[in-house]
C-alpha cells in the first residue's frame, strides 16, 4: 500500500455543512454550472461555499490535459454551452459578488482553445452585473496564445490570472504539455496589451521545489510585470497524482510573503490553504482602496 503522508495540524479544513453551502451547491446544479472548487477538490469549499464564493469553471469538466497535481478529469470534452455565459452572469448575480473568479479547463479542442467564451462570459457579467470586478484564471492556450490574450484583454477583465504551478525544473513531471517560459510571455503580453489589468500568477509548494528556485520564479514574475502572488500548500488530491514531498510550515510561507513584497509584488496571499481564488474578492478590494 502505498504510503500517504500524514497531513501536519496546520492544514484543517472545516466540514462543508452550513445552509449557505448547500444553497451554492444546488444553484450549481441548476445553472449546470461547474466549479474549481468541486472539480478540484479544493480543500476550502466549506469556508468558500458557506461565504457564498465560488470560482466558477467554463467550458465543461472535462479537460484536454493531465497535469500530475490536479483532480480535473482528463478526456474528451464535450460542445461548448451556449448559454453557459448567461448562466454565470445569472450566478454572479444570485451570490451577489463584488469579486468573480472564472476559470476553465484546458480546450486544446477548440480553434481559439476557449477564448472566445471567456470573452462572452465576461460581456454577459458586465451587462447583468457591472459593478462586480472580474478575475479570469485562464489556461496557456498554447500556440494559439496571441490571438486568445489579445481577445480576452479587449473585453477588460479587472485582473488576468494565469497560474505558473511550479518552479521550471519541475515542469516536465508536474505540468507536462506546458511550458514556464510561454506562461510567463503570456503574463507579460497582458500587461504590454492593457497595463490598466493586474495580472496575477500562483505557485504551488510541497512538488519538491527548492526555496532559491521559488525566489528565482518570483524575480521572472516581476520581470514580466506580474502585480499579485498566491503561494499555497499542494495536496495529493488522490494517490494517482503527485506526492507530496514536503509540507510547508505556516512560518516558510510567511518568510516566502516577506521575500515576495520585497520584490514589489502589490498583492501577495502565501499559507498552506491559499489557493488562487481564495479571498481573491477580499485581498483585492483591499488592494484598491488602499
Ligand atoms: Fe473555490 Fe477558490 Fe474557495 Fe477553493 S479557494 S473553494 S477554489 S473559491
Ligand atoms: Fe487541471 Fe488545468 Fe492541468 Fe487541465 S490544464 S489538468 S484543468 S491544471
Amino acid at each position: 500500500r502505498p504510503e500517504r503522508a500524514r497531513k501536519p495540524d496546520w492544514i484543517r479544513v472545516k466540514a462543508p455543512t452550513s445552509l449557505a453551502f448547500n444553497e451554492t451547491r444546488a444553484m450549481m446544479r441548476r445553472l449546470n454550472l461547474n466549479t474549481v472548487c468541486e472539480e478540484a477538490a479544493c480543500p476550502n469549499i466549506g469556508e468558500c461555499w458557506t461565504k457564498k464564493h465560488a470560482t466558477v469553471m467554463i467550458l465543461g469538466d472535462v479537460c484536454t490535459r493531465a497535469c500530475a497535481f490536479c483532480n480535473v478529469k482528463t478526456g474528451m470534452p464535450r460542445a461548448v454551452d451556449p448559454l453557459e455565459p448567461q448562466h454565470v452572469a445569472d450566478a454572479a448575480g444570485e451570490l451577489g459578488l463584488e469579486h468573480i473568479v472564472i476559470t476553465s479547463v484546458d480546450r486544446d479542442d477548440l480553434k481559439d482553445g476557449g477564448a472566445s467564451q471567456f470573452v462572452k462570459v465576461i460581456e454577459a457579467i458586465r451587462k447583468a452585473a457591472p459593478l462586480t470586478t472580474i478575475e479570469i484564471l485562464t489556461p496557456d492556450f498554447r500556440n494559439k496564445a496571441e490571438a486568445a490574450v489579445e481577445a480576452i484583454v479587449a473585453a477588460r477583465p479587472d485582473v488576468y490570472n494565469h497560474n505558473l504551478e511550479t518552479v521550471p525544473r519541475l515542469y516536465p513531471t508536474i505540468r507536462p504539455g506546458a511550458r514556464y517560459y510561454a506562461s510567463l510571455r503570456l503574463l507579460e503580453s497582458v500587461k504590454k496589451l492593457d497595463p490598466s489589468i493586474f495580472t496575477k500568477s500562483g505557485v504551488m509548494t510541497g512538488l519538491g521545489e527548492e526555496r532559491l528556485e521559488v525566489h528565482q520564479v518570483m524575480d521572472d514574475m516581476r520581470s514580466a510585470g506580474i502585480d499579485f502572488l498566491t503561494m499555497g500548500q499542494y495536496l495529493q488530491p488522490t494517490p494517482k497524482h503527485a506526492k507530496v514531498m514536503e509540507f510547508t510550515t505556516p512560518k516558510q510561507f510567511e518568510a516566502y510573503a516577506a521575500i515576495a513584497r520585497a520584490k514589489g509584488f502589490l498583492l501577495v496571499a502565501a499559507s498552506p490553504l491559499t489557493r488562487s481564488s481564495y479571498h481573491a474578492g477580499d485581498d483585492f478590494a483591499r488592494m484598491k482602496a488602499a
